[in-house]
């Protein structure tokens, strides 16, 4: 489903990726875990050159995006149209409601008509447990509701794959257990998903694989099983001892 081949990318004279290869199947869960500033979200962002990446190319189901390739441009946008991207903060539209927010893309960019929009909104807020709060608006709403908006929002566009960014650190621990659980409805109906988390207890249940960064490259890959019980890397056992 995604491919990554040799992704670097550098700010100024600082080497963030450094050739990053990475395979994700369809119905396939990666989480990837590592310290501040090894470059995990800099990596989910070169996924749909939300970031540009210096080097490499991305692939996702047939269409394949190399950087600086003077014609990129038709292919980032069908990138990001087949990939639902959730953030730490949720960034929802402070002056639309929960279901205003969730019909605006299907609307503006699918060019769905508005009555299509709302059955496909209220039908997805339902399923996240969202059908009582579909008139609030954001400030009306718990982070935890708020990022569960934020995850409709992303699936309303019928992504391919969606991709997580710490979706539950800006979160109070008693709000985090809901929205990892509508992202674990959504795994188990075999959407591909890539998850920055720290999250070990989600990564242990959920993740088909566990990806270890650090310092701009792959530390080390596994199965959740082997990751946290078997790490082979002194880099990746030094980790997890502070996490877990
Ligand atoms: P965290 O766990 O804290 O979110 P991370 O693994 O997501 O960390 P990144 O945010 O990808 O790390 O950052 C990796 C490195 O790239 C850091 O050294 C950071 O300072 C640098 N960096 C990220 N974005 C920029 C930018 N826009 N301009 C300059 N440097 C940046
Ligand atoms: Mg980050």
């Amino acid at each position: 489903m995604i491919k990554l081949e040799n992704i670097s990318k550098r700010f100024d004279d600082n080497p963030v990726l450094k050739g990053i290869d990475m395979r994700v199947n369809k119905s396939e869960v990666v989480v990837i875990m590592g310290p501040s500033g090894s470059g995990k979200s800099t990596l989910l962002r070169c996924i749909t050159f939300l970031e540009e990446p210096n080097a490499g190319v991305v692939s996702l189901g047939g269409n394949k995006v190399e950087a600086s390739h003077e014609k990129r441009k038709t292919d980032i946008r069908l990138l990001r149209q087949n990939t639902g991207f959730v953030f730490q903060q949720f960034n929802l539209f402070p002056h639309k409601t929960a279901l205003e927010n969730v019909m605006e893309g299907p609307i503006v960019i699918k060019k769905m008509d508005r009555h299509k929009a709302k059955e496909l909104a209220v039908s997805l807020l339902d399923k996240v447990g969202l059908a009582n709060r579909m008139d609030h608006y954001p400030a009306q709403l718990s982070g935890g509701q708020q990022q569960r908006v934020a995850i409709t929002r992303a699936l309303s566009m019928e992504p391919k794959v969606m991709l997580y960014d710490e979706p539950t650190s800006a979160l109070d621990p008693e709000l985090v257990r809901e929205v990892l659980q509508v992202m674990k409805d959504l795994a188990k109906e075999g959407m591909t998903m890539v998850v920055v988390t720290h999250e070990v207890a989600f990564a242990r249940d959920v993740a088909d694989r566990v990806i270890f960064m650090d310092d701009g490259v792959i530390v080390e890959e596994g199965s959740p099983q082997e990751i946290f019980f078997n790490p082979k890397e002194e880099r990746t056992k030094h980790f997890l001892q502070d996490v877990s």
